[in-house]
């Protein structure tokens, strides 16, 4: 069956999951994660990665809501992540930051700190880019612990290792998350933050997935969503469903599980379409992974069966890769 199908296929109502739950743009502003710190105080200010044709209307919507900003002079582009600086042509699907407060001081600071951030990242483990980094988490309401925790990870000789070895596939967005799982008996789903696009109630990494400083965050955002609408309880079921994680961008979902004797078994997969667009390796993966009806996670891949017979391996590219998560609480 087609990644196509499999996403009609996933509206069949196991859990009471529709296709648009992944959605958020549908019925929500896509940036409400950040106007709700915005809003309710808990930051001093955030950052909007706009694409550069959306910049004035943007601006128009940050201005009426009574907030100042800045814009940046470098951009992302999305699709290989290569930051093009401001000597460069920045092209209107570019995402460039714009740096959003009730203070007009503090997008300018914001503006620097980032700048020195993205651009001068060969700096990253000498004590002044330290700083700036604990300064961008407390300006954008970080919690201390969370920060530190990111530092913590750097300075880890075994992730120098996996840094070298696997420089291109792996990236902060897959490795922290997995990271802090591994470490957490304690798992809440408000703290899901495992999917770079997808519905989040925070936008930061964790120390732990029962961090109380980011489950406090996490409940403000939540109580955000309650206010301006009704849909809010369809975040809370999303983060809980059970997936296979390959990076922040390759993620496939599961409906339908059960598990007997170590072995998962569903009764059905999917992913987003956003991924699905973006990768024919996931593609194939849940074609896989629609022939069969259970899976055993292995040290070097997942192994995949139909009625109890091995009918496929998903080999895992690094030991970060192809990962069970599944959040009980
Ligand atoms: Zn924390």
């Amino acid at each position: 069956m087609n990644p196509e199908k499999l996403l009609v296929k996933m509206k069949s109502n196991h859990l009471g999951i529709e296709k648009h739950h992944f959605h958020t743009d549908s019925y929500l502003d896509p940036h409400y994660i950040e106007w709700a710190g915005l809003e309710k105080n808990i930051k001093k200010a955030a950052i909007f990665y706009i694409k550069k044709s959306d910049l004035s209307c943007f601006i128009d919507k940050t201005t009426k809501k009574n907030f100042f900003f800045d814009v940046s002079d470098f951009a992302f582009d999305d699709k290989t992540g290569k930051i093009m600086g401001s000597q460069e042509k920045i092209l209107p699907d570019c995402l460039v930051s714009v740096y959003v407060s009730k203070d007009k001081d503090l997008c300018v600071k914001l503006k620097l700190l980032d700048r020195k951030q993205q651009l001068e990242k060969d700096l990253f483990g000498e004590i002044d880019k330290w700083d700036v980094f604990f300064e961008i988490g407390d300006l954008l309401g970080y919690p201390k612990c969370c920060s530190e925790f990111v530092q913590k990870v750097y300075s880890k000789k075994e992730f120098e290792e996996d840094a070298r070895l696997l420089s291109g596939c792996l990236d902060d967005e897959t490795l922290l998350p997995i990271l802090t799982f591994k470490e957490n008996t304690k798992k809440n789903s408000m703290l899901n933050n495992f999917s770079s696009l997808g519905p989040k109630l925070i936008n930061f990494f964790v120390c732990g997935y029962n961090c109380k400083n980011a489950l406090k965050l996490a409940e403000e955002t939540y109580d955000y969503l309650k206010e301006k609408t009704g849909d809010s309880r369809k975040i809370f079921d999303s983060l809980k469903i059970p997936m296979i994680f390959f990076s922040s961008r390759k993620i496939v979902y599961f409906v339908g599980l059960e598990v007997i004797k170590e072995k998962i078994h569903y009764s059905g997969c999917f992913s987003r379409k956003e991924f699905i667009d973006q990768s024919e390796d996931l593609k194939k993966i849940l074609g896989i992974l629609d022939q069969g009806d259970s899976f055993l996670e292995k040290e070097d891949g997942l192994d995949v069966f139909k009625n109890d017979v091995k009918i496929a391996k998903i080999k895992k590219h690094h030991r970060y890769s192809g990962i069970y998560i599944d959040f009980v609480q």
